[in-house]
């Protein structure tokens, strides 16, 4: 049997574990953070019939500059930012890029602007993909010390920056794991302070409070700053792969330079525009989302356990003695959480009403 240490693979990709959260056919899955709600009927139905009639044009290469997709997302973000307060100008679609899921996006941002002999600057625990989409661009990764509860002041982050000197800084608004905010003053100070790319990951943005504003609003004026986001989480299309960013047109062109030709399968933009045709019902879930989070602050706090708090659609609860075992108890109850590999800690997504019950109801006859 051949093994991959026999093969003449990179050496500094020797030794390195592929992402592997476990993908298990199980009735209640809060593992990834996915919207556990369906898309709406009528919106399928709205997507399947782009679907097909993008079949009929599909022995062509799509529009590799996928021109309306981006129309879409810059309506759907300015709106969005607005709706939280921004007063900056509107976003153009000559601001938007897009790949399949955020993760090719931020491959993208590092296949220009990282690379062999650059380093990106992360704050762990954060999304464990940025590290690995680091060593899969030969870009160092450097982390750096969080604050107490897992936030990150202005001051720890330019600490950080100064001593590292990054050419691409990773944030994550809320951080992933944790679900903790992220201040739009630190965003800024960071900024400030580095010289290269700023990196701002807000999968998650829709969940956050009704009004705080979010970093699309610090666009104007920063030509380095990059906001990305993702229809995987809050819009319930993780399956259809679709994530993009918003930055100052030149990022968008140095992002031209290492995309494939026609990353956007014609199949992929058709099924995107429609769903965003709909965005206020493929939407309509957040707010009983969040009052399901809400939800399970409040019980796991009551059951002994000590949740972070979170702008995201899932917590992350310390006090859990043997996490694995939780883990495996739960799992034997046909309930798929995730154990982020934090000591003492697990991390479960906020599904539907039903799901979170059953989920808090098994907890409480396990032992802490
Ligand atoms: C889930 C998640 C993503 C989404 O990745 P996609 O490739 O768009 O599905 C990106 N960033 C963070 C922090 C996430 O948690």
């Amino acid at each position: 049997m051949t093994s991959l240490a026999d093969l003449p693979i990179r050496d500094d990709l020797r030794g390195k574990s592929p992402y592997g959260a476990p993908q298990k056919p199980v009735r209640i899955a809060l593992n990834v953070n996915e919207n556990t709600h369906e898309v709406p009927a009528e919106v399928i139905a709205h997507v399947a019939a782009a679907v097909e009639r993008e079949l009929h044009g599909v022995n062509r290469y799509p529009d590799r500059e996928f021109t309306l997709l981006r129309e879409h997302l810059a309506g759907y973000l300015t709106a969005a930012t607005q709706s939280r307060g921004s007063t900056a100008p509107d976003i153009s679609p000559d601001q938007i890029w897009a790949a399949n899921g955020s993760n090719e996006v931020i491959q993208h941002i590092l296949q220009a602007f990282g690379g062999p002999g650059r380093r990106v600057l992360g704050f762990p625990p954060t999304y464990s993909m940025h590290s690995i989409i680091a060593a899969g661009t030969g870009t160092e990764w450097v982390s750096a010390e969080r604050d107490a509860d897992f936030l990150l002041s202005p001051e720890t982050a330019v600490a950080a920056v100064r001593r590292v000197d990054p050419d691409v800084v990773f944030l994550c608004a809320p951080n992933n794991p944790t679900g903790t905010p992220l201040g739009l003053d630190t965003i800024a100070a960071v900024y400030e302070a580095s010289r290269g790319i700023v990196m701002v990951d807000e999968a998650y943005a829709e969940f956050m409070p009704v009004g705080q504003p979010d970093a699309l609003s610090l666009l104007p004026g920063r030509e380095r700053l990059v906001v990305s986001r993702t229809m995987s989480k809050a819009f319930a299309f993780a399956g259809a792969r679709l994530g993009y960013l918003a930055a100052d047109p030149a990022v968008i062109d140095a992002l031209r330079l290492v995309r494939l030709p026609y990353h956007l399968s014609a199949l992929t933009q058709a099924a995107a525009v429609a769903a965003l045709e709909h965005a206020p019902t493929m939407l309509r879930t957040v707010g009983a989302i969040r009052d399901q989070r809400d939800r399970l602050l409040i019980e796991l706090a009551r059951l002994g356990y000590a949740p972070h708090d979170s702008w995201a659609n899932f917590v992350l609860f310390g006090n859990v003695s043997d996490p694995q075992r939780t883990f495996e108890q739960l799992l034997e109850h046909d309930i798929l959480i995730r154990d982020v590999g934090l000591a003492n800690h697990l991390r479960v997504t906020a599904g539907t009403p039903a799901e979170t019950t059953e989920f808090l109801d098994v907890l409480a006859r396990l032992s802490r």
